[in-house]
């Protein structure tokens, strides 16, 4: 590709006096490899360390491409934060920075999925009875009720109609009374307030833009459906890439509830006769009586009844959906009825078609795993459902997302045990970089016929990890058991909280531990312990940041979301090493097929998720250049254990120590300086 634009570094150099940074020798380099992969075509996975400068690399790369072919560069997010930080700080500063040696301002917006936007034609119509379980509760009625009219006032405030942009945001329930899936959207044509959509003027901005930020449940809806929902391009980057599998995975479940059968025979109660619609709501009523009875996790066989009750519900959505009269186009209110009614059963006519599909064959049952939930959320509990979701999402990425695109994938964190072959396994990339060869495997185990060129890279950090952080295992205490934190163990958390003087963030593999030890060392400890669901976690990890003599407990969210340089942040702790539940109904299922074909489930799946975490959970210590700390992990198998070796070697190359005494002593000189 020749042009007349200038050099990649000249514009780098720009881009980062512009942002008042200074060279560094990893950013450099990444920039380099995202340009060249973008020109050869050749896929790239780059994992950069915190404080490389990565999304400058990857940004000015992808603009110097977009202004030059006149295409759109697709990049892809998993967490609000960073899309935030891409569309709000340094998009904009870089588009101003490139505009006199590119001689035109780049463009760029953000696009999401149509629900994530405030439908006005729905918010203008009839608004939906509230479902049983919020129908019992005269609170939850009176909150949805004053949540629909922040809504409504919002709404002739809001110039993007965009729900992350509505703080405190509400609940899901009261979203849904305004918002419409794409399946449910009128189509720009028909609805009459089409040209003042919110999601359409996304999609219109987003289509005649330079760079399109996106996240990856978009990505995955585009490569997933029949029809295109990002604007036509040719490259697509993926940052927080270690999160794609799961956000993939997340968009390619099905759900299957009696709230959701409820109200797919609401919506359609009023355009066709009673004895049609009475025979969805009794098949949904025959799935709730049989779900109750059901305990959670995975269904490896469909019990008959539970079958013969799945047929009746397709039949009966089926006979709903045929029995709904043509499209009354001159009527938009009746049209709206028609596609809110239309698409909720075919949403519950084709996830029970999936779920029988999924007992079909054997075949079948290496595509799709299917079990029972009914888990406890932060709302209360959540209605027993049937999910079905894909085993593997390698075939699925390999064709639709490297087959269609050059990709770019990075992170702080993709390489595992030293090497990025668990990641590519699960992106369905070939399994040694080699050049045009097929693969000897993947997650789905079906060989790659195509050619697929893709390079590994790890730029480095520019931390230095063995003089700013320990890793300390605390080898003398026993394995983690079943029930709860062991005494030992909080009395290791105690000696090590008090010896950093709070600054701890402890990640804990379960919201029990992490309430457990909260309750244990608040009245053991001088400084103030935070635990995850006290506040909303952004205001507990702000509170956290602020006051050094703090700690903050929690579990999940914080492994991979907390941000806090300084002195506030000196000890991370793990209290044990999260390998997936034995009873996690996806997991044990990829584990089981990786044994089928005769590999080592355990390490090919457990260890590889706990790696990931494990990596994310360390990554959280050195956040800037003067940072230093500990990372506790008071689990003693990442020492003892044959799996251990890969664990550690997944995590950045801190000084190891398993003496408990010099960890404190380290912690405490910490403290005194801060
Ligand atoms: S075009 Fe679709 S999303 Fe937009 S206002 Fe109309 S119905 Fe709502």
């Amino acid at each position: 590709m020749s042009d007349s634009l200038p050099s990649l570094r000249e514009l780098l150099a720009t881009a980062v006096e512009a942002v008042g940074g200074a060279e560094r020798p990893g950013q450099v380099e990444m920039a380099e490899a995202v340009h060249s992969s973008i020109r050869t075509g050749d896929h790239l996975a780059v994992q950069a360390g915190t404080g490389t400068g990565k999304s400058l690399a990857y940004l000015v790369p992808a603009i110097r491409h977009a202004v030059a072919n006149g295409k759109s560069v697709v990049i892809s997010t998993a967490t609000i934060a960073l899309q935030r930080q891409l569309v709000d700080r340094d998009l904009p500063r870089l588009a101003k920075a490139l505009t006199k040696s590119l001689k035109r301002t780049p463009t760029f917006a953000i696009l999401k999925g149509r629900r994530n936007y405030l439908c006005l034609h729905r918010l203008d119509g009839p608004q939906e009875e509230p479902d049983d379980q919020v129908l019992f509760d005269p609170f939850a009625v009176s909150r949805l009720g004053r949540e629909v009219g922040r809504l409504r006032d919002w709404a002739s405030d809001t110039e993007v109609g965009d729900r992350d942009e509505l703080v405190p945001g509400v609940s899901e329930q009261a979203w849904r009374q305004v918002s419409v899936s794409a399946r449910e959207c009128l189509g720009v044509s028909r609805c009459p307030i089409g040209t003042d959509c919110f999601a359409e003027k996304a999609r219109a901005e987003a289509g005649k833009s330079d760079v399109v930020v996106t996240n990856h449940a978009l990505l995955a809806i585009d490569a997933l459906g029949t029809a295109q929902v990002l604007p036509e391009h040719d490259v697509v980057i993926i940052d927080e890439a270690h999160d794609l599998v799961d956000r993939v995975t997340s968009v390619a479940t099905g759900e299957l509830s009696a709230t959701a059968i409820a109200i797919a025979a609401r919506r359609s109660g009023k355009l066709v006769t009673d004895e049609v619609a009475d025979r969805l709501v009794e098949a949904g009523e025959g799935l709730a009586m049989l779900l109750s009875e059901a305990p959670a996790g995975r269904l490896d066989d469909l019990p008959e009844p539970v079958a013969v009750t799945l047929q009746a519900i397709r039949d009966a959505a089926h006979g709903c959906v045929t029995s709904i009269g043509p499209d009354r186009k001159e009527d938009p209110e009746a049209s709206t009825a028609r596609k809110l009614a239309l698409s909720a059963l075919e949403e519950v006519h084709d996830t029970a078609v999936r779920i029988l599909d999924a007992f079909g064959s054997e075949d079948a049952k290496l595509r799709d795993v299917v079990w029972v939930s009914g888990d406890i959320n932060a709302a209360g509990p959540r209605p027993v459902t049937l999910r079905v979701a894909p085993l593997g999402v390698a075939g699925l990425l390999r064709e639709r997302l490297f087959g269609e695109n050059t990709t770019v994938l990075t992170s702080a964190t993709l390489t595992l045990g030293g090497t990025f072959d668990a990641l590519a396994k699960q992106w369905g990339l070939p399994g040694k970089q080699r050049v045009g060869v097929k693969a000897e495997g993947t997650a789905t185990d079906k060989e790659p016929s195509d050619d697929i060129r893709w390079t590994g890279m790890d730029v480095g950090s520019p931390f230095d990890h063995p003089r700013s952080g320990i890793l300390y295992t605390a080898r003398h205490l026993p394995p983690p058991g079943r029930d709860g934190l062991p005494p030992a163990y909080l009395e290791e958390l105690r000696e090590l909280v008090t010896a950093a003087g709070g600054r701890t963030l402890g990640l804990f593999s379960s919201m029990r531990a992490a309430k457990q030890a909260t309750a244990e060392l608040r009245d053991k400890v001088d400084v103030d312990i935070l635990c995850q669901g006290d506040d909303s976690t952004a205001l507990l990890v702000k509170k956290f940041a602020e006051n050094p003599q703090t700690c903050l407990f929690g579990t999940l969210s914080l492994w991979q979301g907390v941000d806090v340089p300084g002195p506030s942040l000196t000890l991370v702790v793990m209290d044990r090493i999260p390998f997936p539940r034995p009873d996690d109904p996806l997991a044990s299922a990829r584990q089981r097929a990786v044994e089928s074909r005769g590999g080592n489930g355990f390490l090919t799946v457990a260890a590889t998720h706990a790696a990931l975490l494990l990596a994310q959970g360390a990554g959280r210590l050195l956040r800037s250049m003067d940072d230093k700390g500990v990372v506790a992990v008071l689990d003693p198998r990442l020492a003892t254990a044959r799996y251990g070796g890969f664990l550690r070697a997944s995590l950045p190359p801190f000084w190891p120590t398993t003496d408990p005494e010099v960890v404190r002593a380290a912690l405490r000189r910490l403290a005194a300086a801060s």
